[in-house]
């Protein structure tokens, strides 16, 4: 990995002269000329104001900041995020905008509270300014200030903002700035926040447009403006969407989405979470996320299902042990305490621990220091807990199957993964996304999924979640002989719905249909409108399937009560 000394141009960027590009990662960045930038700036003061020129510059430049720090991770992955500050500061020189030397910079690790100092010598903005305004009466380095803002914001997962405190626009020789979280800034971070902002940035152009357009509505533009928090939303979007694009993970629904800017939005605080859902859901991917997106991504991120092992064994995993603590134990052995010491431990299926463990969890937690099993001597120990359930502990502990302080030590913070069958608008994009990957893996020329296949899909009730589904299409993606998915590819169980119909090698969907139809009508005396209900299909898709089986509806009773 490269530190922060040797971050070169050449090494960042490539030139691709065919195309006309210069690419840094996956991001194309264009070569600017300063006094363009400058003339911008004063045509901007000129038609705007200065209020809202600063605003502009500001979020131009703290875009800027946060597209770099997310392509810089990616090629420099850091684990501290004040190296990654570090490497900002440095690339912001890199890139000719100004020359930072940073005074001071701290960052507490529980709290996630940040500060900075740093001295900026010859800025592009402040030279500009000068040039193009002339002097200024209050600082002027915006897209600077913006800019790590908005690069410290994306490495410390939370929003900084950085403000002037000395500019050269203004006198002397160079400019000096303090950045801090939002939280630390105190009654200044609301002004900040409220002179950065994009609430009040758009409410400064409202001004101007609808002097240009008097006629024009304002209410596109009022969809468009954010709450108080909006921008952190919109970095915690961005985050979700680049893990999940890394991680080749099917975003499919809101629930999950929710999920995961919830697991962005704790990551950087170094507390338990505790993930609620059922098998299958796709946990690990909560996990997964938290732990890169912390301070101790790099480190190692170790899990453990303590349903899989006996009482024994799972202590003897979690803590050690030492040589003849038991038959087995040949040699002495690190647990995965110690292993994941500085990085996560994912306990899965924590609910299924015997009491004894819980004791011995808790005071593990409490202490910060562990005992391997047959040992007298103590070793610190402090990994970060991840804890995951599929049954509802807050019942299990009232119930006292498990230990209420505890349960509070391990969900800190509690993140609830909704089951497939709460979010069925994700079966369908799922299954087709499962069904490419599986096409390509097998090498099969696969088309999609023929609408009475997706209608049995679309029916069950997932009890296996994601993982089932994956697992259906990838079997029916196997099985199918033509270019299309069709029922008879998938698994049986997904087609036996109320158990009233025998499977066979011969099963056929449509004629379980039709059956069911039949049935139906006569149940219900022929009457549509009844039958579709009880179905749970659309009287017009009922009209159809009548049509398309040829089904025989009994005639009406003739004396209906
Ligand atoms: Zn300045």
């Amino acid at each position: 990995m490269a530190s922060h000394h040797d971050l070169q141009l050449p090494d960042l960027v490539e030139f691709r002269r065919d195309e006309g590009q210069i690419r840094f990662h996956d991001e194309r960045v264009l070569v600017m000329s300063a006094a363009a930038m400058g003339a911008l700036r004063r045509e901007i003061i000129a038609s705007l104001g200065i209020v809202a020129a600063r605003r502009l510059l500001f979020r131009f430049g703290f875009t800027h900041g946060y597209r770099d720090a997310v392509t810089l991770r990616a090629g420099f992955p850091w684990v501290d995020p004040l190296d990654g500050v570090r490497m900002g500061a440095m690339l912001h020189g890199v890139e000719g905008a100004v020359h930072a030397d940073v005074v001071r910079l701290s960052r507490h690790p529980a709290s996630n509270r940040f500060e900075a100092e740093a001295l900026w010598r010859h800025s592009y903005e402040a030279e500009q300014h000068l040039q193009q305004c002339g002097a200024a009466a209050e600082p002027v380095c915006w897209t600077l200030c913006g800019y790590a803002s908005g690069f410290c914001s994306a490495c410390l997962g939370r929003d900084i903002y950085f403000r002037e405190t000395q500019c050269a626009a203004v006198s002397g020789t160079h400019c000096a700035v303090s950045g801090r979280d939002a939280d630390s800034w105190g009654a200044e971070g609301k002004r900040l926040r409220a002179e950065y902002g994009g609430d009040a940035l758009l409410a400064e152009f409202e001004q101007p447009i609808r002097a240009a357009h008097p006629g024009s509505n304002a209410g596109d533009r009022r969809e468009r403006r954010c709450s108080d928090d909006g921008r952190e939303l919109d970095l915690l979007r961005e985050r979700v969407d680049q893990y999940a694009r890394r991680s080749q993970m099917i975003l499919a629904s809101g629930g999950m989405r929710k999920s995961l800017e919830l697991a962005a939005r704790v990551a950087p605080i170094d507390t338990g979470v505790l993930i609620c859902g059922e098998s299958g859901t796709g946990k690990e991917f909560v996990v997964r996320m938290i732990h890169e997106q912390s301070a101790r991504a790099g480190q190692p991120l170790v899990s453990v299902n303590c349903a899989a092992l006996a009482e024994t064994l799972l202590e003897s995993e979690l803590f050690g042990h030492v040589r003849g603590a038991f038959t087995d134990a040949i040699r002495d052995k690190a647990g995965l305490f110690e292993v994941a010491s500085a990085g996560t431990l994912f306990l899965d299926e924590v609910g299924e621990m015997s009491a004894g463990l819980q004791a011995k969890l808790l005071r593990a937690l409490q202490e910060r220091e562990i005992r391997r099993v047959g040992s007298e001597t103590s070793i610190k120990a402090s990994p970060r807990i991840v804890a995951a359930t599929n049954r509802d502990l807050r019942a299990a502990v009232h119930a006292g199957a498990f230990r209420e302080d505890l349960f509070y030590r391990l969900a800190a913070f509690v993140i609830t993964v909704p089951p497939l069958r709460e979010r069925r608008e994700a079966v369908a994009p799922l299954a087709q996304e499962f069904l490419k990957r599986a096409a390509s893996r097998f090498g099969k020329d696969l088309q999609g999924i023929t609408p009475e296949a997706m209608r049995v899909l679309l029916d069950y009730d997932w009890p296996g979640n994601v993982r089932e589904l994956q697992h259906a299409v990838e079997r029916a993606a196997i099985l199918a002989a033509g270019p299309r998915i069709t029922g008879a590819d998938l698994p049986p169980e997904l087609r036996l719905r109320d158990g009233g119909v025998p499977l066979d090698p011969g099963f056929d969907l449509d004629e379980h249909e039709r059956a069911l139809i039949e049935k139906a009508l006569a149940q219900f005396g022929g009457n549509r409108r009844r039958t579709a209900e009880a179905l749970n299909i659309s009287t017009v898709t009922l009209w159809r399937r009548i049509k398309q089986y040829g089904v025989r509806a009994p005639a009406p009773p003739r004396f209906a009560r």
